[in-house]
């Protein structure tokens, strides 16, 4: 056994390794050590190996999905080695000491699961293939519980941002590769190569080019073909579903790297999970496929005016219409995961069960489609979606006959095939019947016989029926003419077999593997049909989910008030009375109101400076104005009284340092790292919001490093930004730059206590009323007292030097401190070109470059 457990061990590489032995699947060695802990579990040892006892653990077979869901969830990877051979085979093959044959029959791995029980049902579970080839990056990605793929190509230094928009649970790599994103697993280089990608793709596909899914290029095909090696690796050579693949075009959707992600807590909460996230709040989906849609919505917003408008007509649709609203979502809400049902069926671990899903999902898509068919208002996207929820006529009809109205979850045992549906089966069962009621019969008549009236007729897998009597009463059954023959004794028991007994139960024994065997054909025709039907359904699912996610945000847009959004496709942006969708739903949870505010930028009053007390609502009022951004051209309603949004197509947000401590980097250098890159990529489309940059550092760093960053925005990147910053010195700026204005967030001392208003005013803050807040938030008061007093000290010194920010009114403007010396340059440019170097004597030209050195030591 020690050898083809070392075999298999090999084999499963860094995955653990479960050995099914029976009922349980066995782990050893490190493997028992690792999962033992994992799963709190007991270690015990089995045999020895060269000497040392072998660590093991083990899990049942029937409970091994939930121990492998939390194997998963702690980034484990898992072969599973089952027994392909059943013990009486082996026997017959090798002898009565012959072991049973086992083979690694799958890998169980975060990004390839298709189990209910193991998948979120609101989240899309991605894995990612990424390669580099010639300069870019190509990048294939999927989604198996529902088919969904889509491959990419961008420059490198975009990866980090399109891994953030995937959020992949398993990324895969060549191996070799220095660009290897963290966590990556490292796959043989020669998968990802683009000829094999396409031809695996056309095979699947089973067409003879790929021009009718789209365009791709090499790059995307080498990762595509990384992907689908890995997939055949892990299914050991069968394919999951996969859906014809999309090219995703790099400028359709609007970008946001990671930290912007992360920052916004669009799917996730800053600490972790989804509670407190914008999803969280806004998720009205009544299906787990629309919810996984709004996610993939809300990670990837368009930028295309036409596809926006379009969504948001459906959503108004459905906004103005609340009855009609509520009864699709009760049809949806009642509906089956009808594309991770597809997704088990095809990769060939579907149920009977997944059957009875495809058939209720499409005959209530069908159902939904008479309904709504034969409205003449209906909008553009709904009519365009309308006819995949259509069309299953042939494959419903079969599946309604075919199938059982409630179809069990476990194939082997039987029993889900209806009654009508095959004559021959329906004959076996009638035989199986006969003989179970004749055997019920023939307790009677042996009670009879015998006198004994607790004679009983039980059943076990082992000795299949049998007679049971009391051990006292066995004499009359152990009698030679009696008709029994004993077959075991119990303690307090014996057990006879009879004749006419044997009869019956072969009947039922015989009659029930036949219906087995003809139940099983049906199911496999069953599972044919979907797969030859499976981009249909896939899209039967899509037009299901679309649905369900425009319902869901008129819904949530009739329960907040919220307004749909006008789209522009110019530089502006025009909220009236904008919300944060997560803070107003905490504040209404604690019986508080939010206070909503309007927010205008145009090309001539662009940056915002936002000044104003600690805890007094900048931040939150930077993020919502970036979230109603991307809700908006999420394609739904926003938070707001009205809202006039020109298309963006970069959102960033960004931090001071000091609340995000956990990343290796210094936090002021990740702040740095993370300002740089605003710098370099905003247009003059993009939307930035800045939150307290230069927080990270010294005050006269942090002071001068703000200013800057707020005049390149201005000057260079010209782009919409909210600046939030408790530096008040910057206000100076708004004399300098033009499209800059000043705002603050209003608070009042009042007997003594500050209150915080949320609200948002005109003009500069007047003070930070630091200590103020640091009271509201219970520092003792004899350190308030004392700050007080270093604070008058420190206010004093400054008044006398001119200020913090003395001597900023003599500094050239940022860009007019350029100009100057580009002028200057070309003075001496002009000088150069026109001088006669024939015609200067020495002693001229000497003094020509006393002349210049001298200009020079002035020079700005
Ligand atoms: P700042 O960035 O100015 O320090 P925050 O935006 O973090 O302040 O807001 C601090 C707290 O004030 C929030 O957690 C919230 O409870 C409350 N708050 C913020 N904005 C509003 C608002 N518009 N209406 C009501 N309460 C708000």
């Amino acid at each position: 056994m020690m050898a083809q457990y070392l075999a298999l061990r090999g084999e499963a590489g860094d995955c653990l390794l479960f050995y099914r032995m029976g009922d349980f699947f066995e782990l050893f060695f490190d493997d028992a050590r690792q999962a033992s802990q994992i799963l709190d579990i007991a270690l015990t040892t089995r045999g020895e190996h060269l000497g040392q006892p072998i660590p093991m653990c083990g899990v049942p077979v029937h409970s091994a999905e939930s121990y492998l869901a939390r194997l998963i969830k702690a980034g484990c990877r898992v072969a599973i080695a089952e027994q392909v051979e059943t013990p009486a085979e082996a026997k017959q093959r090798g002898g009565s000491k012959a072991l049973v044959a086992r083979d690694i029959v799958r890998f169980v791995t975060a990004g390839t699961l298709t189990e209910e029980a193991l998948l979120e049902p609101r989240r899309a579970n991605v894995l990612a293939a990424v390669c580099e080839m010639r300069g870019l990056v190509g990048i294939a990605a999927c989604d198996i519980s529902t088919g969904r793929m889509e491959l990419e190509e961008c420059a490198p230094d975009r990866l980090g941002a399109a891994l953030a928009r995937l959020g992949a649970s398993e990324i895969v790599a060549p191996e070799g590769w220095e660009a290897m994103p963290e966590g990556a697993i490292a796959r043989p280089a020669r998968g990802f190569a683009s000829d094999s990608g396409e031809a695996r793709l056309k095979a699947i596909h089973g067409v003879a080019t790929l021009d009718g899914f789209g365009l791709f290029t090499r790059t995307m095909l080498a990762a595509a073909g990384g992907l689908v090696a890995y997939l055949e690796h892990v299914g050991r050579g069968s394919l999951p579903l996969l859906l014809p693949p999309e090219a995703r075009a790099g400028n359709a959707a609007l970008a946001m790297d990671a930290a912007t992600r992360a920052s916004l807590e669009i799917l996730e909460a800053a600490q972790g999970g989804r509670k407190g996230s914008l999803i969280d709040a806004i998720d009205r989906c009544v299906t787990g496929a629309g919810a996984r849609q709004l996610a993939e919505d809300l990670s990837a917003p368009l930028t295309g005016a036409h596809a926006i408008a379009e969504r948001l007509e459906l959503v108004a649709w459905l906004h103005e219409d609340g009855l009609l609203r509520e009864s699709l979502r009760a049809a949806l809400r009642a509906l089956p995961d009808l594309g991770r049902a597809l997704g088990r069926v095809v990769a060939g671990r579907g149920s009977p069960r997944d059957l009875g899903q495809l058939r209720d999902g499409l005959a209530g898509a069908r159902a939904l489609h008479d309904r709504l068919g034969g409205r003449g208002d209906l909008p553009l996207l709904l009519a365009r979606l309308l006819p995949a929820l259509a069309g299953h006529g042939a494959l419903v009809d079969r599946y309604d006959r075919a199938l059982v109205p409630a179809p069990p979850t476990e194939r082997g045992q039987g029993g889900f095939i209806a009654e009508g549906y095959d004559a021959a089966l329906d004959e076996l069962r009638r035989i199986a019947g006969n003989a179970r009621r004749a055997i019920a019969a023939l307790e009677a008549k042996y009670r009879d016989q015998t006198g004994v009236a607790t004679l009983k007729i039980k059943h076990n897998n082992v000795l299949g029926y049998f007679v049971e009597v009391p051990a006292r009463h066995a004499d009359k059954l152990m009698a030679p003419d009696s008709g029994f023959s004993h077959r075991q004794t119990m303690a307090g028991a014996m057990r006879f077999n009879a004749l006419a007994l044997h009869a019956e139960a072969s009947r039922i024994t015989e009659a029930g593997a036949h219906a087995l065997a003809a139940e099983d054909a049906h199911f496999e025709e069953l599972v044919t049909m979907a797969i030859a039907a499976r981009q249909a359904i896939a899209q039967t699912a899509a037009a299901l989910a679309r649905i369900d996610v425009a319902a869901g945000q008129a819904e949530r847009a009739a329960e907040g008030g919220w307004a749909r959004p006008e789209i522009r496709d110019e530089p502006c942006l025009a909220i009236e009375g904008g919300r944060h969708p997560v803070v107003e739903a905490a504040l209404a949870a604690a019986g508080e109101r939010f206070v909503a505010n309007d927010c205008r930028l145009a090309p001539e009053d662009r940056l915002w400076l936002i000044g104003g007390p600690n805890m007094g609502g900048k931040s939150t009022f930077l993020r919502q104005n970036a979230l109603i951004v991307l809700l908006a051209q999420a394609g739904g309603f926003v938070p707001a009284q009205a809202a006039t949004i020109g298309l963006v197509d970069r959102l960033f947000s960004r931090v001071g340092a000091s609340d995000n401590l956990a990343r290796g980097r210094s936090t002021f250098m990740v702040e740095m790292v993370e300002t740089a890159a605003i710098l370099s990529q905003a247009t003059e489309r993009s939307f930035v919001i800045l939150d307290e940059v230069g927080r990270g550092t010294s005050t006269y760093d942090g002071l001068a490093l703000a200013w800057a960053v707020a005049e390149a925005v201005h000057e260079t990147n010209r782009c919409r930004c909210l600046f939030a910053t408790h530096y008040h010195e910057l206000a100076r700026l708004a004399e300098t730059c033009e499209a800059l204005s000043l705002h603050h967030v209003r608070a009042r001392e009042w007997k003594g206590d500050l209150v915080l208003l949320h609200e948002l005013a005109d003009g500069p803050a007047d003070r930070s009323y630091g200590l103020a807040v640091a009271r509201l938030a219970g520092v003792p008061a004899k350190v308030i007292a004392r700050a007080r007093a270093v604070l008058e000290k420190l206010e004093k010194g400054r008044a006398q030097t001119g200020g913090l920010a003395a001597g900023l009114g003599d500094l050239p403007l940022f860009a007019a401190a350029f100009e100057a010396r580009e002028e200057a340059c070309d003075g001496l440019r002009e000088r150069l070109r026109g001088l006669d170097l024939d015609a200067l004597s020495p002693r001229e030209a000497l003094d020509m470059l006393y002349e210049l050195k001298r200009e020079a030591g002035t020079d700005p």
